[in-house]
């Protein structure tokens, strides 16, 4: 019996895309995050191997392999590369919004840009964070009117992932309507639309993080996805408790990768006449690293297996979250601290991991946004 309840299937997936993380994406993370560059070859091998396609059915060219298997595939490429990890989960959000919608709108959607997410071939980019509102959504000012049969767009959006690549065929940024909130298709090369230039980041180098903005930015009626006025509760209410789940694996993916450099070093590094893993205050930094891995891993297939199951999973998720992120990052201070000044080196591959997980625990709603969240699941501004 497998200890974490995977089915062979799953347990297939974790192979394979360990073994091909190992032998194609580990080998040139560093350089890639050194020159701040996104590999689109290797992005396509992953297409190859079938990672982005896993959540989609088998008519679209998917697996439909689950979304723990998915789990483990973001946990498996966030050991050899966070930043190609993080692209990948954004990647395909938009596409699979477009895959959930009952019709195939006349623009013939699924061949456009959905099969191309699902091989691999583009990738779509969710814009939401504005410069005067993240946490807040509900504060949200980027507006959509509609004007005849077109939707016009005006606003400004910040810190989107993917929408520079060359492979980003559209986003779907989070407007207000005079409804409520929507989620709207806007493909690349629409007029109106336009991003700055790729924002200097502390870590995730090699994912691509800019600014976008909507000015008079028309679109046809049907790029509305969904009802008019149901964007943000499909976002904030559903879309957020898959992604949380997902950066929640980014988390366990880096912890393992820096839990097995520290310990391969410890034992190999000598001060004092010994290996400093025998040391207890080093142990105990692994010790720690150790637990906190195994429970941060089981909270995310927690989550992972309600949302299969159909079960509500909002706190499950946002536990996942909060603690897996946490936990990474933890782990990657220990990584640091037990490789001593060498852990402070470029060179050192959990000097990368610690610059990579801070962003974990603010993206994909911040730590104290998930406790909110856990408190009111627990009933917290429920009257007794
Ligand atoms: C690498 C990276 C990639 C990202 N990619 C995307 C993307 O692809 N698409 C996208 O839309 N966004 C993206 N984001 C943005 C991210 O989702 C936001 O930064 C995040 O939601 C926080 O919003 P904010 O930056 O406006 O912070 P604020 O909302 O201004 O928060 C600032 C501080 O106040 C705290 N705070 C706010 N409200 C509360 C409260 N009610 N209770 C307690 N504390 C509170 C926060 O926890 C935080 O510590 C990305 C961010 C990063 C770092």
């Amino acid at each position: 019996m497998d200890p974490n309840g995977y089915t062979e299937a799953e347990l297939q997936i974790q192979r394979t895309v360990r073994e091909f993380t190992r032998r194609e994406v580990a080998p040139g993370a560093a350089e890639r995050d050194g020159l701040s560059q996104f590999d689109y070859g290797l992005y396509r091998q992953l297409g190859e191997l079938g990672v982005p396609g896993m959540l989609f059915s088998g008519e679209l060219g998917g697996s439909d392999a689950g979304q723990l298997a998915f789990c483990l595939a973001i946990e498996e490429i966030s050991r050899a590369d966070v930043a190609l990890a993080l692209t990948t989960w954004v990647g395909i959000q938009g596409a699979q919004a477009l895959a959930r919608l009952r019709d195939d709108r006349p623009e013939g959607w699924t061949g456009r840009f959905v099969l191309p997410t699902v091989r691999g071939e583009m990738v779509g980019a969710g814009a939401i964070t504005e410069p005067d509102a993240g946490s807040d959504t509900a504060a949200l000012r980027t507006s959509a009117t509609l004007d005849g049969d077109e939707w016009v767009l005006n606003g400004a959006k910040i810190f989107i992932s993917n929408a520079g690549l060359e492979n980003c065929g559209f986003v779907t940024p989070l407007c207000r309507t005079d409804e409520g909130f929507g989620l709207f298709l806007v493909p690349q090369g629409t007029r109106g639309f336009r991003m700055g230039p790729p924002l200097k980041k502390m870590g995730l180098r090699s994912s691509d993080t800019r600014e976008l903005w909507f000015d008079d930015c028309r679109v046809p009626a049907t790029h509305l996805l969904g009802g008019r006025g149901s964007g943000r509760a499909a976002v904030v209410g559903g879309g957020f408790a898959l992604t949380r789940v997902y950066i929640a694996s980014n988390g366990v993916g880096a912890a393992a990768e820096c839990l097995d450099l520290a310990l391969a070093h410890a034992r190999a590094r000598v001060a004092f006449k010994r290996s400093i893993s025998r040391f207890q205050h080093v142990q105990a930094m692994l010790v720690e690293t150790a637990v906190e891995l195994e429970a941060g891993r089981m909270l995310r297939d927690r989550a992972c297996r309600m949302h299969e199951a159909h079960l509500p999973y909002t706190k499950e998720a946002a536990m996942a979250k909060l603690y897996c992120t946490e936990m990474a990052k933890r782990a990657a201070d220990h990584g640091v601290q037990i490789f001593g000044g060498l852990g402070y080196m470029d060179e050192t591959p959990v000097s990368r991991y610690y610059r990579d997980v801070r962003a974990l625990t603010i993206a994909e709603g911040t730590s104290e946004i998930q406790k909110h969240i856990i408190a009111r699941e627990m009933g917290c501004f429920s009257p007794a």
